[in-house]
């Protein structure tokens, strides 16, 4: 007997219904798409979504892109694919626990970092600097996630009929909620999006303290004199014997992330029952739910102000932090004064978005090692 072609979708709403809290962005509730498809027979809305962010090309790129620590210096670090993947991965233990949407934070997870120029953050201050150089084109500067969002709804070119991956307005919100996260006016996003944020501050505070120890940047015993490490030692000493320092590490590692998602599982479900939380709708007008305790916020906080001063500001990392401010910027030039050496794809939008929008758009694209070979063809 043939499927019917909603089947498969009658099962998902049914299955949410189960599955999911009512707090949760059911599948079934989306509000759809910009432009307006036929539904899918048996992949939900929030999958689609998953799927077209992983197969388009700004997603593959993350795999050359900078997280902390260029490839120069090994391989054994992250980077902004195996960042984003790692995020992906909390944000999904954490929405399970929570009862959330898993399609949805994952599609927000792996998205959420899409807009990341080469070089890391040196890479996003260097095409701000040379954006606001530029204010009759648009005066917006250079933003990651602006620049996701650019990416998701205009630059990625995969279907004839419309530009960009056209994501459901979910995706979209959420990844626009990550551009405003500093203006007081804007509602809480979903729970998924939160989780999503809770999820990538987990994963670069562990991670990137991590890699600083491989690369022989800090040592585990210099990390223990920060409380939140002390106390996951501890923690992990407390119900082990005698560790290596490499297996103590790891342990470490280990303990940190699974403390931080315990507590954030915790605390984010007594905060629901405490706001009665029984809807989206509930959760936009609530302020932000999926928050550690105050006292691990603070040990964050501590752990954070340690590795601005001792890793990020590293002069091993920040000797590639000059390398990018002259590579991009130079590059940023040599395309302002030609244009016409950018591919079509890029010269065709500069009526639209003006030329230094389209160098930046050019340019962010761009992996790390891609943006070194062309600076050695040309500089
Ligand atoms: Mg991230």
């Amino acid at each position: 007997m043939p499927i019917p072609a909603d089947h498969n979708l009658i099962d998902l709403a049914a299955r949410e219904e189960v599955l999911l809290a009512p707090y949760a962005q059911h599948s079934v509730a989306s509000l759809g798409r910009k432009h307006l498809e036929a539904v899918h027979s048996y992949r939900g809305p929030f999958q689609r979504d998953r799927d077209r962010i992983i197969h388009s090309a700004a997603f593959r790129k993350l795999s050359h892109k900078t997280q902390v620590y260029t490839g120069e210096l090994d391989d054994f670090h992250r980077n902004r694919l195996t960042h984003t993947l790692e995020v992906a991965s909390i944000s999904r233990t954490l929405a399970r626990a929570l009862r959330l949407n898993e399609d949805l934070v994952e599609a927000l997870a792996l998205a959420h970092d899409i807009g990341h120029p080469p070089f890391g953050h040196a890479g996003e201050d260097v095409l701000d600097e040379c954006l606001q150089r530029f204010p009759a084109d648009d005066g917006q500067g250079f933003n990651h996630n602006q620049q996701a969002l650019r990416i998701c709804e205009l630059l990625e070119t995969r279907y004839a009929t419309f530009p960009g991956l056209n994501l459901s307005i979910e995706v979209l919100e959420g990844q626009t909620s990550r551009a405003n996260k500093n203006d007081p006016s804007s509602q809480s996003p979903l729970l998924e999006s939160q989780v999503v944020d809770a999820a990538d501050s987990i994963a670069y505070d562990t991670h990137d303290a991590d890699d600083a120890m491989e690369l022989g940047l800090l040592s585990l015993d210099e990390l223990l004199e920060v409380p939140l490490w002390h106390e996951a030692a501890d923690r992990v000493q407390r119900r082990t014997d005698e560790l290596t320092p490499d297996h103590m590490r790891r342990a470490v590692l280990h303990e940190l992330i699974d403390w931080q998602v315990s507590d954030l599982v915790a605390t984010t479900t007594a905060r629901l029952r405490e706001a009665d939380i029984c809807s989206t709708s509930d959760v936009r007008k609530a302020a932000p739910l999926v928050l550690p305790t105050k006292e691990l916020a603070e040990k964050k906080e501590e752990l954070e102000v340690f590795l601005f001063r001792r890793v990020y500001r590293h002069e091993r990392v920040l000797s590639k932090r000059v390398v990018a401010q002259q590579s991009l910027t130079q590059l940023f030039e040599q395309y302002m004064a030609a244009p016409d050496q950018m591919p079509s794809e890029f010269r065709c939008r500069i009526a639209e978005s003006g030329s230094s929008r389209t160098v930046a758009d050019f340019l962010a694209g761009m992996t790390d090692r891609f943006a070194l070979s062309q600076f050695a063809r040309k500089g």
